[in-house]
């Protein structure tokens, strides 16, 4: 029989942006083999459902001027119970690589001589836009797609005529409170009023909801259907393929139908 070693080791594991079933085999398996989970606030209720019951799981989120605990604490906490010899399951929404802060948790980890494995999760950007039906790449109007987060170390972080001018798909994380901002910077920088632009609020979860329209109306959106995080902003011709793809198109009783045929109307005297 081997020793077990005397020092833990902590999974950094992507849940995907909602629905179980988009958690991996890996996701699962690792869940089930933890010592302890320690979860953020992007893990839905379903995902949370899945944890087993005999393994303590603790919310550890940082949900916007909600603070459960410090990064410091949580990195302390982990080094520690890893130190114990326990395995961790740090469980992040979407990937833990994109906008997640994994990569900062993994280095202060590997820092300590902690050893770190990360479980890739489905982003948010592609689970959300595959349920909205929204390709983020389509031959012909879209070559590229971009991510892109609106809260940067600084505002300069972003160089706004590449983004207007790249003709790729854009898709914002954590851009809600930013939606005026992203709004004005683009069309300065030359992008069209008209171009199509989507939110996808609480994206592969039972109350998705896509609300669409153009560029100039961005900021005016997010009062008029009072959108709530999370939600994701796409920018970009694709958006318009949710016309004919998105999966809610022929059930009546969805709320979004009406407005499909509103913003198609409005989008052609914009
Ligand atoms: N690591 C995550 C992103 C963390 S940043 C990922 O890969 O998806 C948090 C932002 O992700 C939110 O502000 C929102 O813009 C986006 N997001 C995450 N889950 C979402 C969901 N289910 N629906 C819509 N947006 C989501």
């Amino acid at each position: 029989m081997r020793a077990k070693k005397a020092t833990g080791k902590v999974w950094i594991l992507g849940a995907g942006p909602g629905d179980p079933e988009l958690l991996t085999i890996k996701a699962v398996r690792v869940l089930e083999a933890a010592d302890l989970i320690l979860f953020d606030h992007l893990v839905s209720a379903e995902i949370r459902a899945l944890f087993p019951a005999a393994i303590p799981a603790f919310y550890v989120g940082k949900k916007k001027g909600q603070h459960s605990i410090t990064q410091k604490e949580l990195n302390g906490l982990m080094i520690r119970k890893a130190r114990e010899g326990k395995t961790i399951c740090r469980v992040k929404g979407g990937d833990p690589y994109v906008f997640g802060r994994g990569g900062e948790e993994a280095l202060e980890l590997v820092q300590a001589g902690i050893e770190v494995e990360v479980v890739p999760g489905i982003t948010s950007a592609a689970g959300c836009a595959a349920y909205a039906g929204i390709p983020l790449t389509h031959r012909g109007i879209s070559q590229g797609c971009t991510f892109v987060t609106a809260h940067g170390e600084t505002e300069a972080d972003l160089n706004w005529a590449a983004l207007a001018q790249m003709r790729h798909t854009l898709v914002f994380y954590m851009g809600l409170s930013k939606a005026a901002w992203i709004q004005q910077s683009l069309l300065e920088n030359g992008m069209s009023r008209r171009t199509p632009i989507a939110f996808i609020e609480n994206g592969c979860r039972e109350n998705q909801r896509l609300i669409t329209g153009c560029l100039f109306e961005l900021a005016d959106l997010v009062e008029r259907w009072q959108i709530e995080s999370p939600a994701l902003i796409l920018v970009g011709d694709v958006v318009d393929l949710a016309a004919q793809l998105n999966p809610e198109k022929n059930n009546p009783e969805k709320r979004n139908l009406e407005f499909y045929s509103e913003f198609n109307e409005r989008r052609l005297t914009a």
